[in-house]
């Protein structure tokens, strides 16, 4: 039976790169996007012009109605859902912790924080031995921000990574003995467009001669990460982290 890969946020970035490598790798994908209908087209497009399976499902992560509708569409279009990745993610302009209002306290956290746990949720519902699934893995896209914290720019961005690695801990150890795995991935300074949003779409140039490697990481260097934590590769692997930050 073919595995069935969920991948939030897959339109732009590091989940666009995740999707294509899953489909190569045999994976049937879903692509979910929030608001990039094109882009994740696109995703879906490449993933079937090299002979791939794909589908692009639109849904905002941080409502439980679209969540619920997301995995249904799943279940109808691919199959029941054996890879989950939580990798759709969100932070805003640069500022410190004292210019912060609520409102955007609680954006950041629904998507960053709130969206994992209704996706594994999701998942863990299909994927459980308790609920008679054949097990599953789950890599959340966490951030080397949820040690390092992110001073000046964005500690909230920073702290709602942390609650994903403990999500990682936590879950982990929960589903352990119901075949399934998670683990988490901490990326820094890759090359996309989250840092446009925060305000500084040149940060990863600005940076790189802090960073001991010298240079900021590409989408594909994380995706083949994720891809090894959801392979029988990493079979007695779980509740683990793998960090892609060009040694910071
Ligand atoms: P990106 O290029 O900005 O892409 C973000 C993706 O998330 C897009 O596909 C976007 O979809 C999707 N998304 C945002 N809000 C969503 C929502 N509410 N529901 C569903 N999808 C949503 O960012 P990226 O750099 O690839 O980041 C991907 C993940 O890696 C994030 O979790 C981020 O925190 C993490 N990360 C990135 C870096 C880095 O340096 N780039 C470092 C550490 C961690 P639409 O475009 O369709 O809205």
């Amino acid at each position: 039976m073919q595995n069935v890969l969920i991948i939030t946020g897959g339109s732009r970035g590091i989940g666009a790169a995740t999707a294509k490598l899953a489909a190569a790798r045999g994976y049937a994908v879903c692509v979910n996007y929030h608001r990039s209908r094109p882009a994740a087209d696109a995703v879906v497009a490449e993933i079937t012009a090299a002979g791939g399976r794909a589908i692009a499902v639109a849904a905002d992560v941080a409502s439980e109605v679209d969540v619920v509708s997301l995995f249904q569409k799943v279940d109808d279009l691919l199959g029941p859902v054996t890879a989950l990745v939580n990798n759709a993610g969100i932070l805003e302009t640069q500022m410190r912790v004292e210019e912060m209002n609520a409102s955007r306290l609680n954006r950041i956290l629904a998507t960053n924080v709130t969206g994992s746990f209704l996706c594994a949720r999701e998942a863990i519902r299909r994927m459980s031995t308790r609920h008679g699934g054949r097990g599953g893995a789950i890599v959340n896209v966490s951030s080397a921000a949820s040690r390092l914290g992110a001073a000046g720019e964005y500690v909230d961005y920073a702290a709602s990574k942390g609650a994903v690695d403990t999500l990682t801990i936590g879950l982990s150890r929960e589903v352990a003995g119901e075949r399934i795995r998670v683990n988490a991935v901490r990326p820094a300074f890759i090359d996309t467009e989250i840092h446009a949003s925060g305000g500084e779409p040149g940060r990863v140039d600005r940076i790189k001669d802090s960073i001991p490697m010298k240079r900021g990481g590409q989408p594909e260097e994380v995706a083949s990460a994720i891809l090894w934590l959801l392979s029988d590769e990493a079979s007695y692997t779980t509740g683990t982290f793998i960090e892609l930050a060009g040694g910071r």
